[in-house]
């Protein structure tokens, strides 16, 4: 989609640190880490976010969480525990407006807000 900064990393237009790729997901290292380890996984195709899934494409879903389970078990904190996010809408946080979910680690998360 034309303005997609996600879309563009996906066409390898701009670059980024990619730790997982196949035809549908893409796993980038977050150019601004909020945690130790903090890695978007993508779908290539554009989605908007979350509020955006039907049946039609939910299988993406699938790909994200396997794509999340072998960069979690790459980067050494698949024992450790990490947090799978995803932000929907403005209201929520979201400033990237193609769907992608935060794989955060590497951190001890507790206390916990949620
Ligand atoms: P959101 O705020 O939409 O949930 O998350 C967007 C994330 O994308 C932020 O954590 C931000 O640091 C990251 N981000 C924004 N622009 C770029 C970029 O050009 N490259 C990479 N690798 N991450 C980006
Ligand atoms: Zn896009």
């Amino acid at each position: 989609m034309d303005g997609c900064i996600f879309c563009k990393i996906i066409k390898k237009e701009l670059p980024s640190t990619i730790y997982y790729e196949n035809e549908r997901v893409i796993a980038i290292k977050d150019i601004n880490p909020a945690t130790p380890v903090h890695v978007l996984i993508i779908p290539k195709e554009h989605i908007e976010s979350v509020k955006d899934i039907t049946s039609d494409n939910a299988n993406v879903l699938i790909d994200i969480h396997i794509a999340a389970n072998a960069v979690a078990e790459q980067l050494g904190i698949k024992d450790k525990g990490y947090r799978l996010i995803t932000n929907c809408g403005k209201g929520a946080g979201q400033t990237v407006f193609h769907l992608h979910y935060h794989l955060l680690g590497g951190i001890e998360m507790n206390p916990k807000i949620i």
